[in-house]
């Protein structure tokens, strides 16, 4: 699933997400924990403004465990919460609500203090970029199969509700944000962990940012999966190696780089080597 964010469409989600905050009480930022920069709206802090927020990293499953940790400390010196979660497993989720009526204490006890004896639920809104995760998330909460996965821009119907426990509602369109995509590396990111589709970037494109980074930050876990000695300093010679040692070869027997490229990013996306973060805090 891919949206063209055309200028157009940016002032549109942006102004969807608006109109939904005024329904609710706190939102809930997800982002793909392997690439928390990356898979994050430029304009998020514009958009939401003073709303309460949680960050949400989400597929913590396949991110690095201790650069999470770190990225949770990262956001919360930045006065976010934040909260690893794997929305698919549905580990980390029962903690959100906790968070939230948390967060929301003070705003609930003077809502108690007016009179009112059965207060509402707690009212959020998910947000966040395509394939981040957000339709496995309502899934979860809800806990039965109600919202679709996949995104489909350009449907308006009535705003519904989803009942999560007795103490919170969640709006049933979550809110779809765009990345930072003018940024190459971003795009770069995005690809590499599977958040854009292959066909808008040149595949060997992405799979040589990904060896060069897994060359520079997970040299072992490389050599291991690609049975390597060393790693060739030339990245021409890496894709030779892993080509050779997979059988990515055309039928005269030379290295077919697309299927190198394909192989190696099919690979990345299925843990095949491991846990991994493409980003670190500063
Ligand atoms: P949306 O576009 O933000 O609604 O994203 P989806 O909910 O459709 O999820 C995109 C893909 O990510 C799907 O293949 C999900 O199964 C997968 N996914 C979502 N959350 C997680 C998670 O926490 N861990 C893992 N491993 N995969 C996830």
């Amino acid at each position: 699933m891919t949206i063209q964010w055309f200028p157009g469409h940016m002032a549109k989600a942006k102004r969807e997400v608006q109109e939904k905050l005024k329904l609710i009480d706190i939102v809930f930022e997800l982002l793909d924990a392997r690439i928390p920069l990356s898979s994050r709206n430029p304009m998020i802090d514009e958009i939401l403004a003073n709303k309460p927020r949680i960050v949400l990293l989400n597929k913590a499953d396949m991110a690095d465990e201790a650069i999470t940790k770190q990225w949770i400390s990262f956001f919360e010196e930045q006065h976010l919460r934040a909260l690893a979660i794997d929305s698919q497993a549905g580990t980390g989720v029962k903690q959100i609500v906790t968070a939230a009526k948390e967060m929301l204490k003070d705003k609930f006890a003077k809502m108690a203090a007016k009179g009112i004896k059965n207060p509402r639920p707690m009212r959020a809104l998910i947000v966040g970029i395509p394939n981040v995760g957000k339709s496995t998330l309502i899934n979860r909460l809800a806990g039965k199969h109600i919202a679709k996965t996949g995104d489909k821009p350009g449907v308006t119907k009535a705003q519904q509700w989803i009942k999560v426990g007795k103490e919170m509602e969640l709006l049933d369109t979550p809110g779809i944000l765009w990345p930072k995509f003018e940024d190459e590396e971003v795009g770069l990111k995005l690809a590499t962990t599977g958040a854009i589709k292959d066909t808008i970037l040149n595949l060997q494109d992405v799979a040589v940012y990904a060896l060069n980074f897994l060359k520079q930050h997970y040299p072992e876990r490389l050599k291991e999966r690609y049975s390597l000695d060393g790693i060739p300093e030339d990245i021409v010679k890496l894709f030779d190696e892993i080509g050779r040692r997979r059988g990515c070869l055309m039928s005269g027997g030379a290295i077919d780089y697309d299927k190198v490229a394909e192989l190696v990013l099919r690979e990345i996306r299925t843990e095949k080597l491991g846990r991994l973060s493409f980003e670190k805090p500063e």
